[in-house]
């Protein structure tokens, strides 16, 4: 499938690279040990997109889908995804949510207040079967979760409402896992292993507990438990800021960004480019107008000028770019948002020698036609273009822009 003739960007998902990310993640984690994993795909699978992206990861060999909004996961199991297949957890609702629903749809909550217990019995009241429950403390993100002095008393309630809670799980989330060494990650894993042994010794014995997202799955295995909750890594983008790490787990980014240019001009030297001016041509040249904006999900503080450059962009690749794939490295080059970003489109200096026209791909980021092109970007470029992370690049990527599955 290429682009749709009323739409010309769309946004490549390989989801054989996210069934193989799944498969090295699990040996990253596994180790000695057997270890589980629960694919994240909240946030529409990290803006690749829900469904596809859990069928690629279960075939990948995760038993786990884990979203945070209710809504999401019980759109896992309305698209059919069995219990069979996969156990689903969500974590982060308000009082009133479909707890209800959510138990007769075979889908494991987690509790992070004090108020969670009884609403998750009073769901299985009324289901007829019981809740299986996550106990998600708090162990030092101060983000949802029970604080540790909150927990005795859910574990009080829940033996009280014993045949109505199952407690399936344990879980926390670490603040700083992305920084390897941070004194805060060895705090957690005690705080976390303290309160293991705590509803351990109320009496309970929880299937999984889990603590590591992507960071700690790579850099600290040790702390793996039973279940590794894997997000940014799984979309093959790096989960710590150190340079080559997901090539070197054999993660590989799933989502390819590219769009054809709408125009391609000759402008003379000094030429102003975009709302305010700011970028100034410093030499007759060639711009190029790419039909993407910021109502897309490009950020506007990726715009360039005499402040700073722009993100980047790999002009002469594509994913089904055939010539450029068999041309080689050499057949494409990186150049620069030029001006500011604006809701529909952002313009690029394309050089007095370019040579493209109206019609010809360009990649923001992603793999393009496969080819490594020196400087060619990712989403972590844009992400430092935008002072902002590669989650949100991804992730804030518009529902307008068409997902198309390799
Ligand atoms: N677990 C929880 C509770 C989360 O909120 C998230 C996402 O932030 C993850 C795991 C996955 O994190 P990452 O994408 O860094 O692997």
């Amino acid at each position: 499938p290429g682009f749709l003739p009323e739409y010309p960007a769309r946004a490549v998902v390989d989801l054989i690279a996210i069934r193989d990310n799944v498969v090295a993640l699990r040996r990253a984690a596994g180790g000695e040990r057997e270890t589980a994993l629960m694919a994240v795909v909240k946030g529409d699978a990290y803006g690749h997109g829900l469904l596809p992206v859990a069928r690629a990861a279960l075939a990948g060999g995760a038993t786990w889908l884990g979203a945070a909004q209710m809504g999401e996961a019980l759109r896992l199991r309305q698209a059919g995804i069995t219990p069979a297949e996969a156990r689903v957890l969500t974590w982060l609702y308000a009082p009133g949510a479909p707890l209800e629903e959510a138990i007769l749809a075979e889908i494991d909550v987690g509790v992070a207040d004090t108020w969670g217990i009884d609403a998750a019995a009073d769901a299985a009241r009324s289901a007829g079967r019981p809740a299986r429950v996550h106990l998600k403390v708090d162990t030092g993100l101060g983000r949802n979760g029970l604080t540790p002095a909150a927990l005795p008393a859910v574990l009080r309630r829940a033996a009280e409402l014993r045949g109505l809670v199952e407690i399936t799980g344990v879980m926390s989330h670490f603040a700083c896992a992305d920084e390897p060494g941070h004194p805060s990650i060895d705090a957690q894993a005690k705080l976390f292993e303290d309160t293991v042994s705590a509803v351990e010794q109320a009496g309970f014995t929880p299937e999984v507990r889990h603590l590591s997202n992507s960071a700690a799955t790579l850099t600290r295995p040790d702390l793996a438990w039973d279940l590794v909750r894997t997000g940014i890594a799984m979309y093959g983008l790096s989960p710590v800021p150190q340079a080559g790490v997901p090539g070197a787990y054999g993660l590989r980014p799933a989502m390819t960004l590219e769009a054809r240019l709408a125009t391609v001009k000759r402008v003379p030297a000094g030429s102003g480019v975009s709302y305010g001016l700011t970028y100034s041509t410093p030499q007759d040249t060639t711009l190029g107008v790419v039909p993407l904006g910021y109502a897309d999900g490009i950020p506007r503080h990726a715009s360039g000028g005499s402040f700073g450059p722009g993100g980047p962009v790999l002009v002469g690749g594509g994913v089904d770019d055939v010539a450029s794939r068999e041309a080689g490295p050499g057949s494409a080059r990186v150049v620069r948002v030029a001006g500011r970003v604006c809701m529909d489109q952002i313009m690029l200096d394309l050089g007095p020698y370019a040579t493209e026209q109206a019609g010809d791909v360009v990649t923001l980021f992603g793999r393009s036609d496969g080819v490594e092109h020196a400087g060619a970007p990712n989403a972590e470029d844009w992400a430092q273009a935008a002072g902002t992370i590669s989650y949100e690049i991804v992730t804030r990527l518009a529902a307008r822009v068409p997902r198309v599955y390799t």
